[in-house]
């Protein structure tokens, strides 16, 4: 997609493409979140330099994580890491090399690129099919990306209630946690019963802090996850892995203080807005719209074509930006972003009702 988008606007310098495929965010880290990271800079140039740090984390940032989002877990069972797109494949190290992987599709294409990357046997299904066979590990991503659906308490129970009769361990990518908001919904697996025996969630400070450049993470492992892996978990991750970033784990930390989290709720709530006009704006025009309440991602179903041509048409005729679906590996629908600028998706929008106007 990068390059084709890339090579039109090399052909068409006059061209003002407008992108709804964002999936970086579009505000900078904070102040206050800047202040903290900038006094740990000057820190690591004075003589109070940190050097390696604990393997599985600053303890206050763990504390700071159990406190403010995971208070049922000690900080044994939180990790910090630099990113969920590796601790998503990561954390397959731990398990068998024939354990048979099951991804939910459509999915976030790393789990697929990422397992082949680390040479594992997966499969790729919906939910009907998952439900039908025996699976050692399971990907859900809730919210998803691409779809931007967010489960229900009740739909969420049936993968826990899944994985606790088949012994299966659920890797549950929970990045977008914090755009959850609708009745009815769950910000984390655990708030389910039994999770704690079947789930290992996932979250990251990228969207949210705008960490998508510092890079920070961090994951729970619960102690009565079956099988139980904490304690080979902590000796593997000491000898693969030599801590996130002290400044960038200073800055996670300063995340949780309240002016961070004021401007956190002011993005989200401005990324919902996005994503509340594009939904509307997409019915409006008669397409089938998925997702846009619970998480920044809308999924929309192509009507005379299919997804790649879809995306060529819109780039070429519209100079818009959409995501095809089958880089998600299903076709036929498209995915749009809210984590753009408001003006350039009300840009967007104007173009694409033209067309359907003009049909
Ligand atoms: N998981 C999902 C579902 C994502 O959409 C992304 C990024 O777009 C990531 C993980 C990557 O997160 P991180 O920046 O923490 O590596």
């Amino acid at each position: 997609v990068s390059k084709e988008v890339k090579d039109y606007k090399i052909a068409h310098p006059n061209a003002k493409v407008v992108s709804l495929g964002i999936g970086d965010v579009s505000f900078p880290i904070c102040e206050h979140v800047k202040n903290k990271m900038k006094e740990a800079c000057d820190n690591q140039a004075s003589a109070n330099y940190v050097g390696y740090g604990n393997y599985y984390g600053l303890l206050e940032l763990r504390q700071a994580i159990k406190e403010n989002e995971y208070p049922d877990f000690s900080v044994d069972e939180i990790y910090v890491s630099d990113g969920t797109k590796t601790d998503s494949i990561d954390i397959l190290e731990m398990f068998d090399v024939n354990a048979r992987i099951a991804i939910y599709a459509p999915l976030y294409p790393i789990y697929v690129n990422g397992s082949y990357c680390v040479n594992r046997k997966f499969e790729t299904k919906d939910q009907k099919d998952i439900l039908k066979e025996h699976f050692d590990i399971v990907y859900l991503c809730n919210p998803n990306n691409p779809t931007g659906y967010a489960f229900t308490y009740d739909e969420l129970k049936v993968w826990v209630d899944y994985a606790l009769k088949n012994n299966a361990v659920i890797i549950y990518d929970n990045v977008y946690f914090k755009f959850i908001n609708s009745p009815n919904t769950v910000k984390s697996i655990y708030e389910i019963a039994g999770s704690k025996k079947c789930a290992i969630e996932l979250r990251s400070f990228s969207k949210h802090v705008s960490f998508t450049g510092i890079r920070c993470s961090y994951y729970v492992i619960p102690n009565e996850l079956y099988p139980n892996i904490n304690e080979y978990w902590k000796l593997r991750t000491l000898n693969r892995f030599n801590g996130a970033s002290y400044i960038a784990q200073i800055g996670a930390l300063a995340s949780f203080d309240a002016p961070a989290q004021k401007v956190i709720n002011k993005n989200i709530t401005y990324y919902l807005k996005n994503a509340h006009y594009l939904r509307e704006n997409f019915i409006k025009m008669g397409y089938e719209v998925i997702g846009g309440t619970d998480a920044p991602y809308l999924w929309i179903k192509c009507k005379e074509m299919n997804s790649w041509e879809t995306f060529r048409y819109f780039l070429k005729e519209l100079n818009v930006v959409v995501i095809p679906g089958s880089i998600f590996s299903l076709d036929g629908y498209f995915r749009v972003s809210s984590l753009g600028k408001y003006e350039d998706i009300v840009l967007a929008i104007e173009r694409i009702m033209r067309y359907e106007e003009s049909k």
